[in-house]
């Protein structure tokens, strides 16, 4: 297998590219019968993997070292050219639906991907192309803006992902003092990232309206291809949340108070649980990949071998570091049927969960580098987080590993904060809806806006003195907002089924992983409901979905709290 470091991926010669594309459609309308189609497909496909690589090496650089002005000269060169790329596939993916032998394609490769090509040409149109450009520099304003924050405390500096792990300290006044910290570098950027996000919200509507939408959250959701399941679906699903897990949110956060002595929980003590520290990994970065590579090895032969391979190849970047962008994230290089992972350890148990979550994206993706096309490879964002969440969850009977005589207190911790998490994710999702739909909204409305959401999912959200995000600017810290619209409602979806895995894990461990390595292989080879239907999950919108959940984590959390 291939080395990270022999990886290359040469940008394309737009020219040379064209003339390619120009023999495939010129094939595809010369084809008298699907076969000749098919093969024109498989080849093109080989092109895509290609260029996908690229195109991930180039943004994999950026985000590992923002400062470098070669990594970001060839991002931006990445982001002028790609809408020509996208172009070019779209008018393909066109030629491909309107062809006769659209149904003898689709009985190769199965009905998904003309379902998904069907909703990628509805994004996209040449006279897009120079909004596309922008909007990917106003995605890199907001990177290399929040990557280069430097906190100060206590006579230190910090960065954004380093100073969280404060709040995950015993001693109140620090945390307190470095969330103040944090939240003062919000307020002195405020102006900045607001003026940003205007930016983006005005050049996505537009964008919209160019493609005949009635505003972004339509486009919104074709870009997620979102293909069997609407808006009015999640705007039920939210309902759901709001009925059954903002109660228990405020149960637990109740407990958490009583626990630590408070009268209620602030936002400085949100991530502390008791009055113990809160468990952390027993040791570095690279003890903490021999422990992952045992828990592998134990888990699943798979598992094991797939992580061996990780390493040995140097397929991982997961300390932190001065100009790296922050957060965590799985990419991969289809070219060389191999992914990366990326992530910012900070010493605190989160390492664990971020780890276990990208890795879980990584097997994924590895396990299906067979599928056929290049659209099976990940499936929709809300199926991709079932790997990865599902993959925190399944780890859990190893958790000693890390944490020694901690681990049960973690998985307890895990598991009440992944239901903390749902409100909030819900949240998210629903402020986008808003900020998209009152798209002329001033910046210091989109403030109030905010603070009417969080009135509905986290009523009891306390910021204390901290002004800025009191004032409503709570939403600037989450990236996906600024770089990834109508992602985050993936997560809370996501979760609702990883969920269930963790669930039947207890039933029978066995099964549960057997259940997830096939769904990991499936790929995108189907739409997210069929694809947890396919796996025995339950489809997140029905009904009563979340409320098994609940009473299941209720009754455990109950038994054997933190
Ligand atoms: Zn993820």
């Amino acid at each position: 297998m291939v080395r990270f470091d022999e990886i290359s991926a040469p940008a394309p010669k737009l020219e040379e590219l064209a003339a390619r594309y120009a023999g495939f459609q010129a094939r595809i309308i010369a084809a008298d019968d699907a076969e000749a189609c098919v093969a024109v497909i498989r080849e093109w496909d080989d092109c895509l993997r290609e260029l996908d690589s690229w195109q991930a090496l180039v943004h994999l650089r950026f985000n590992q070292d923002t400062t470098n002005p070669d990594y970001k000269k060839a991002r931006d060169a990445c982001d002028e050219i790609s809408p020509k790329l996208t172009d070019l596939a779209v008018k393909l993916k066109r030629m491909i639906l309107e062809s006769p032998y659209c149904e003898g394609i689709a009985n190769e490769f199965g009905a998904t991907a003309p379902g998904l090509w069907r909703a990628h040409v509805t994004t996209f149109d040449p006279a897009i192309e120079s909004d596309l450009v922008a909007e990917s520099r106003l995605e890199a304003e907001y990177v290399e803006l929040t990557a280069s924050a430097e906190i100060p405390l206590r006579g230190r500096v910090y960065n954004l992902a380093e100073i969280q792990k404060f709040s995950q300290m015993q001693d109140r006044d620090l945390r307190h003092e470095a969330r103040k910290a944090t939240w003062q570098w919000f307020a002195d950027n405020g102006g900045a990232l607001d003026r940003n996000f205007d930016e983006l919200v005005r050049l996505r509507t537009g964008m919209a309206g160019k493609l005949g939408f009635d505003n972004f959250i339509g486009l919104g959701y074709q870009r997620m291809c979102r293909v069997d399941y609407n808006r009015d679906d999640v705007d039920r699903f939210r309902s759901a949340v709001r009925e059954h897990i903002v109660p228990l949110a405020g149960e637990l956060r109740r407990k958490q108070a009583e626990r630590l002595g408070l009268d209620r929980v602030c936002e400085w003590d949100l991530a502390v649980q008791d009055l113990r520290e809160n468990p952390k990994p027993l040791g570095d970065h690279d003890w903490m990949l021999d422990r992952a590579q045992e828990m592998f090895d134990e888990m699943d032969s798979e598992l094991g071998s797939f992580f061996r391979l990780m390493r040995d190849s140097q397929l991982m970047d997961l300390k932190n570091r001065k100009g790296k962008a922050g957060g965590g994230f799985c990419t991969s290089f289809p070219g060389y049927g191999v992914p990366y992972i990326f992530a910012n350890f900070n010493g605190t148990k989160g390492d664990v969960e971020v780890f276990t979550h990208e890795m879980g994206h990584a097997y994924q993706v590895f396990q299906s580098r067979n599928q056929p096309l290049i659209d099976y490879l990940w499936p929709t964002m809300e199926s991709c987080e079932i790997h990865s969440m599902s993959l925190e969850f399944l780890s859990w009977p190893h958790m000693e590993k890390f944490f020694g005589g901690e681990a049960e207190r973690f998985r307890q911790i895990h598991l009440s904060e992944a239901l903390l998490f749902l409100p909030y994710g819900a949240a998210i999702d629903h402020f986008q809806h808003l900020v998209y739909e009152n798209h002329d909204a001033t910046p210091s409305q989109r403030h109030g806006m905010w603070l009417e959401v969080e009135k509905m999912y986290l009523p009891d959200r306390d910021y204390g003195d901290m002004e800025y995000p009191a004032g409503g600017g709570r939403w600037q810290l989450q990236r996906h907002v600024y770089l990834n619209p109508f992602y985050y409602i993936d997560y809370v979806l996501a979760q609702t089924c990883a969920l269930q895995f963790w669930a039947r894990s207890r039933d029978d461990y066995e099964d549960a992983l057997k259940a997830y390595n096939a769904l990991c292989r499936r790929g995108g080879e189907l739409p997210f409901k069929e694809l947890a239907a396919s796996a025995g999950l339950q489809s997140p919108f029905r009904s009563d979905s979340l409320e098994k959940a609940v009473s299941l984590a209720r009754a455990t959390l109950g038994a054997n709290r933190p």
